[in-house]
């Protein structure tokens, strides 16, 4: 469905950009995967998805911390697999604490991967994609985009500035073949939220399965995390023909978190 296309996906070495990757790769984009891995670790992963998917996978392992690396995955996936039809910001980290004890060197890590990355990057590709008058761009956001809760200051600036810049980016090319909208998660299970589900057992004395519940109860109506699959299924959906009018949107997935 998308054989011939070039995709870059950051932070996919784990979690929802893995499953982003595992999506992609299998319906035949050639993909440009990142995060933060080990060469061994980066070189096992592209091979098994490329012997997989029968696609071309390279590697990269920008720092998205840093603006310069930023440019440079979108400047080596152009020379490497040529024009960027798909671009897909993914990497997001977390910290959980108070305002007034929220580490700076957390604030500044977090606005620079979860909001700053995504800037660089889309700064980066839109000039190949507007004279192509091609490009598909999601971003992904979270609840946390829209509603907030405590203890996550710096993510949920940075993730309610990702539907900002998804709706201007949106705007700005909505005349040039080129789409931005963000997909914004609920409680979906991976490395990221089973760490806040250990520090919530250990805090409360819970089982990692009591505390599991507990999250859930606390903010998801339907009681479940949403599931990787399903959010991959809905970004392809993103690129393809079908979604060729939706620019600018910022779609919950989050089991009915954002409409109490
Ligand atoms: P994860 O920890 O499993 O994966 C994060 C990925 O980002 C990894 O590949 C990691 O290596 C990469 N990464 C982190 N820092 C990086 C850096 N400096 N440079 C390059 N790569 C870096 O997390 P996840 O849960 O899969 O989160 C993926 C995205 O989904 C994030 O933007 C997150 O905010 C968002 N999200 C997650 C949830 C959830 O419940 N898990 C909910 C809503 C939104």
């Amino acid at each position: 469905m998308l054989h011939d296309q070039t995709a870059v996906i950051t932070g996919s070495t784990s979690g929802i950009g893995l499953g982003l990757a595992e999506a992609f790769a299998g319906a035949g984009c050639r993909l440009v995967i990142n995060g933060i891995a080990t060469p061994e670790e980066a070189e096992a992963l592209s091979h098994r998805l490329r012997h997989k998917h029968g696609v071309e996978v390279l590697y990269h392992p920008a720092d998205l911390v840093d603006a310069e690396q930023c440019v440079s995955l979108i400047r080596d996936a152009e020379r490497q697999l040529g024009p960027i039809d798909i671009l897909i910001n993914n990497a997001g980290i977390q910290h959980v604490a108070p305002v007034e004890q929220f580490p700076p060197d957390r604030w500044d890590a977090i606005i620079a991967v979860n909001l700053s990355a995504a800037f660089h990057t889309i700064r980066a590709a839109l000039p190949s994609m507007q004279q192509r008058s091609r490009g598909c761009i999601v971003n992904i956001g979270s609840v946390h985009g829209f509603v907030a809760s405590i203890n996550k200051v710096a993510y949920v600036a940075a993730k309610h500035g990702i539907i900002g810049l998804t709706k201007v980016v949106a705007l700005e090319n909505a005349n040039r073949g080129i789409t931005c909208n963000a997909i914004c998660p609920g409680f979906v299970m991976t490395p990221l939220v089973q760490k806040q589900i250990e520090a919530r057992a250990i805090e409360a004395h819970l089982s990692n399965e009591e505390a599991t519940g507990q999250l859930l109860r606390e903010k998801e109506p339907t009681g479940r995390f949403t599931a990787i699959e399903d959010i991959a299924a809905f970004a392809l959906f993103l690129c393809s023909p079908a979604a060729s009018n939706i620019t600018g949107a910022s779609f919950p997935l989050d089991g009915g978190w954002t409409a109490q």
